[in-house]
């Protein structure tokens, strides 16, 4: 039986826009798995969507579809982005298909057979967003730790996986499977996760709360809890119940690729329920790091979330995935920047690579007619060279370390430039005695360009097959990591260059085309007119006003928006006096997230001046009714 690579991708949460971090751990597995089928290996590539739980519920009720054509929508977006990047995946996997949602309702009932789930009363915290479940100590400030929002305090009947009792085994399985969970950074966050005491899980959903979900077999009054039926994508897509021989081939994964916000779910939950199934762990989970951007965190506000497409479309596929892999250490954080994108490209890409094709084609061209010439001895230093870094690709890509992989392609390029330039070959070829010692540098030259098509067509597969053509092979036929392995008499084709350089006009052009809103508006301090409607601005009269006990500088408010009551907790206690307020008209900020502070509710807050620490609360002059919109 012939072991398959398996590679997965986590399955993308429907809701999402896709963005810059969806496609950074698409394009790393896209990367990997690339690189195992041109070394000859059967690869198994998967990515999918995510498509139960609440928030896809919402949504789609927001909408007013159905959840079922929402879910559609959205993973039809996600198969479409992996086809503009050009992803190689040989499945896609979506929770919502019954080839998946069979395997999560028999594993369900196998383990409710076992024992191993059970019945239980709940009763803790819950965050609605996020779908989860959070004890006392896992509360930040008495808000969810994962999104900062606010709890609610439920209990109800619910069904629990027996999690906690594989705590043992697993902090002994990471510490004897050293990659197991890698990088050693995340590793370490795990075993440190996993000192405090490891509860069951909770694993169902009443379907009075939320109904879009797996069913349960035993009880059709609940669903599944979407991360439980998530994680199982990983078996269901290679066949896990349905066809044990794909099965075989495939698990356990070679490695799952996450990003290090679901390294729980993955490490602990998914290690635990397959302990627990009896299944064999994947060989590694590695959880990459995040993407600022421009130095700044993603987020809709600061209108710099990065659209994929549009970054692909202004400077290339290829350059994109290249910078992608390239730019950042794999694992840690890292940030996007046109300076550094268009930097990586023109350094890289156009002054190195680029121009080391260029100049090897013409050559040839020039001095042998276009045909590579036949060797007649090796220049030994470019084929250790070659060779070297052909194997250190190879154990790079093994860790995975990607920006260190590709380090070693432009040290290889670095390595034939200074081949050619001591050389000389514009020297040899005006000595008729030095004609076989020409082929040698022209051959050798050539030869080396193979290593490094082989080395760039997993990370840029168009501009890989591009070279193969230049180069006068067979498209898509590699050859060994092994020198000479290049064919004499082929005729090498010159073209346009392989990457254009960017110039200051073109980069304009970029950041205008990533950047439509303006991503400098920081910079200058000014903001656009809709940043400013979102603060939704009204009148109020403060209606009643207390002191809060221990507290010397919060005051807690009702004030009235004519439409209805609030409670308010202001930070004015020393500028005002409780008294002095009652029946004032003041300005407030209506659509703020609600807060606790001092465990007081505050819905809202009202503006004020600051004079040195005193505050003057600003409001309207003339009488006005409470609820007017300011603006
Ligand atoms: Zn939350």
């Amino acid at each position: 039986m012939t072991k398959r690579i398996y590679i997965t991708t986590p399955i993308y949460y429907v809701n999402d826009k896709p963005h810059l971090g969806h496609v950074y751990t698409t394009v790393a597995a896209d990367f990997l798995a690339r690189y195992h089928r041109l070394e000859g290996r059967d690869v198994f590539f998967l990515t999918g969507t995510d498509e139960h739980g609440q928030k896809a519920e919402q949504a789609a009720q927001a909408k007013g579809q159905s959840t079922k054509e929402h879910v559609d929508f959205h993973s039809a977006v996600f198969q479409d982005l992996w086809k503009k990047m050009n992803v190689s995946n040989d499945d896609f996997i979506r929770t919502t298909e019954e080839r998946h949602t069979k395997v999560v309702q028999n594993v369900l009932q196998h383990l409710f057979d076992r024992g191993e789930i059970y019945e239980d009363v709940y009763e803790g915290w819950y965050c609605v967003p996020d779908e989860r479940f959070w004890t006392e100590k896992d509360l930040m400030d008495g808000n969810c730790p994962e999104c900062g929002r606010k709890v609610e305090r439920i209990k109800e009947k619910n069904y629990f996986f027996r999690m906690g009792k594989h705590q043992p085994w697993l902090i002994e399985y990471i510490k004897k499977h050293e990659n197991y969970i890698s990088p050693p950074a995340r590793r370490n966050e795990v075993l440190g996760f996993l000192k405090k005491k490891l509860d069951d899980l909770c694993i169902s959903r009443p379907k009075s709360r939320m109904a879009w979900g797996v069913e349960l077999p035993f009880d059709s009054d609940y669903v599944s809890y979407v991360w439980f039926d998530a994680l199982l994508n990983y078996i269901s897509a290679p066949g896990y119940q349905s066809d044990d021989k794909s099965f075989s081939e495939i698990w356990p994964a070679h490695i799952h690729l996450i990003g290090k916000d679901i390294l729980t779910t993955h490490s602990v939950y998914w290690s635990t329920m397959l302990k627990d199934m009896g299944l064999p762990l994947p060989q590694k989970i590695f959880a990459h790091g995040w993407w600022t951007i421009e130095g700044r965190k993603m987020s809709k506000s600061l209108g710099n979330v990065v659209d994929p497409v549009t970054v692909a479309e202004a400077v290339g596929l290829d350059p994109f995935r290249y910078f992608l892999m390239r730019e950042v250490p794999f694992g840690m954080d890292g940030d996007f920047s046109v300076e550094a994108l268009v930097s990586r490209i023109n350094v890289d890409l156009a002054n190195n690579l680029g121009n080391l094709v260029s100049r090897t084609l013409k050559m040839i061209a020039k001095y042998r007619g276009g045909s590579i010439p036949s060797p007649h001895g090796v220049p030994e230093n470019l084929k250790t060279g070659a060779e070297q870094a052909a194997k250190n690709y190879a154990s790079h890509l093994e860790t995975p370390a990607f920006h260190k992989a590709l380090e070693e392609v432009i040290s290889l390029c670095d390595l034939v430039n200074g081949f050619i330039m001591e050389s000389e070959p514009w020297k040899l070829a005006k000595d008729e005695s030095k004609s076989e010692r020409l082929d040698d540098v022209l051959y050798g030259s050539a030869e080396a360009l193979r290593f490094i098509g082989r080395m760039i067509a997993p990370i840029m597969p168009d501009t890989g097959a591009k070279l193969q053509v230049m180069l006068g092979m067979e498209e898509g036929v590699h050859g060994s990591p092994e020198w000479g392995g290049l064919a004499p008499g082929r005729q090498v084709k010159d073209g346009d260059a392989l990457f254009p350089r960017i110039d200051d006009k073109k980069k304009e052009e970029i950041i205008k085309a990533i950047f439509p809103t303006g991503e400098d508006k920081e910079e200058s301090g000014l903001i656009a007119i809709e940043d400013v409607r979102k603060i939704d601005l009204r009148t109020a009269k403060i209606v009643k006003a207390e002191r809060i006990e221990k507290s010397k500088k919060l005051l807690k408010l009702i004030v009235d928006l004519g439409f209805e009551k609030r409670q308010i907790v202001a930070g004015i206690a020393e500028s005002y006096s409780p008294e002095e307020l009652v029946g004032k008209q003041v300005v407030v900020v209506a659509n703020l997230r609600p807060a606790k502070l001092m465990g007081v509710e505050s819905k809202g807050m009202l503006l004020a001046a600051d004079n040195a620490g005193k505050l003057s609360l600003i409001g309207a002059i003339n009488d006005v009714n409470g609820g007017l919109k300011v603006l």
